[in-house]
């Protein structure tokens, strides 16, 4: 695989301390997966830990409604790979169905529940998280379209959001009254947000697999980060370092010598999608294969091709260019099934992550 480090501008910082060819590792992850503490999931911390570890990802955060598992007392798995961690975390639970995954917090947060106003909600949890040593994502906005636009704009310090989430009752496509999780992205980007896409399985249930139940291996990030870490991994993502996926996969997704750069995987896509977990779009029918596109200011795309590679020039481009990368193929049903990965956002307008 090949690597490279992402020299956006968000990262800059970093880089002239630490130099643009740092050496640094593609980690595979899932941020949001639920346990039989919940009280409405079927397996252990250990079963959950475990699958994820025997299914080749790299990091998972046991991610339960305000309640914190600390990844010391969770039994490992006998074989251990040395390249799999826990990362300590919680899901935020909030009034008005708000939640949010703290990420990389070092103890129990809890949500101020007296809070009314949406806005006031997320950033209490962006807050929470953030003294607690962690960093937020704002999780499933399209979960009974609890959360819009109008809500995020003001928060400040919020830069991830659940762009995917596998859960069933998630509708991240929308319906006729509310726009796909992915229009709310290029809303909020349109409008000068600096927030970067998440994709996570919101798993529940690991013993009954189909498509009515939340299951794990739909929806994963892979972060490009210089160790496995729960501090590195948390600071790259909340750097943009790293791309969604519900089942593309990638040699690179990277700026290099002013070109946004992305190559497919095709083998391990391929291999990918013979996962019965996978779920993918319905839409209508399409030539079968891959499809690249950047994707620009009020989301218009500014190039498509498709091949399986596609490099391009950033210079010129107003606001933010981001690639989404497509495989199409056919579905019973006569349409084709898409599944995507996502790179994040590239800002050649100056915006500012809040450090
Ligand atoms: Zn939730
Ligand atoms: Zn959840």
């Amino acid at each position: 695989m090949e690597i490279l480090q992402k020299c956006s501008g968000v990262l800059l910082g970093l880089l002239l301390l630490q130099g643009c060819a740092q050496k640094s590792t593609w980690y595979r992850g899932n941020t949001h997966a639920h346990t039989v503490i919940c009280g409405h999931a079927d397996s252990s911390p250990q079963l959950v830990t475990q699958w994820y570890h025997d299914h080749g990802y790299n990091f998972l955060i046991l991610s339960e409604h305000n309640h914190f598992i600390n990844p010391d007392s969770v039994k490992m798995p006998v074989s251990l790979r040395d390249n799999f961690i826990l990362i300590p975390g919680e899901e935020i639970s909030g009034p008005k169905i708000i939640h949010s995954t703290a990420m990389n917090i070092e103890k129990l947060v809890l949500p101020d529940k007296g809070l009314e106003i949406k806005s006031h909600i997320i950033q209490n949890h962006v807050d929470i998280t953030r003294e607690a040593g962690g960093r937020s994502i704002l999780n499933h906005p399209n979960y009974r379209y609890a959360v819009s636009q109008g809500d995020i704009l003001p928060v400040n310090g919020l830069n991830m959001f659940e762009l995917y989430n596998g859960h069933p009752l998630v509708a991240n496509n929308g319906d006729g009254e509310h726009i796909s999780t992915e229009a709310l992205w290029d809303s909020l980007l349109t409008r000068g947000m600096p927030v970067f896409g998440v994709s996570s399985d919101d798993a529940h249930y690991f013993a009954t697999i189909d498509s009515a139940h939340s299951n794990p291996g739909r929806g994963w990030v892979m972060v490009n980060a210089s160790e496995l870490t729960g501090d590195a991994i948390a600071q790259a993502m909340y750097h943009g370092s790293f791309y969604a996926s519900n089942g593309v996969m990638l040699d690179y997704c990277s700026i290099k010598n002013g070109k946004y750069r992305v190559r497919v995987n095709v083998a391990q896509t391929m291999d990918e999608l013979t996962s019965t977990e996978l779920k993918g779009r319905l839409v209508e029918a399409t030539e079968p294969g891959f499809t690249i596109e950047y994707i620009g200011h009020k989301g218009e795309v500014l190039f498509t091709t498709n091949n399986s590679r596609a490099d391009f020039l950033i210079s010129g481009v107003s606001h933010y260019v981001r690639p989404r990368i497509s495989y199409f193929r056919d579905h019973p049903s006569g349409g084709s099934e898409a599944f995507f990965a996502w790179g994040q956002p590239e800002f050649t307008d100056g915006r500012k992550l809040q450090e």
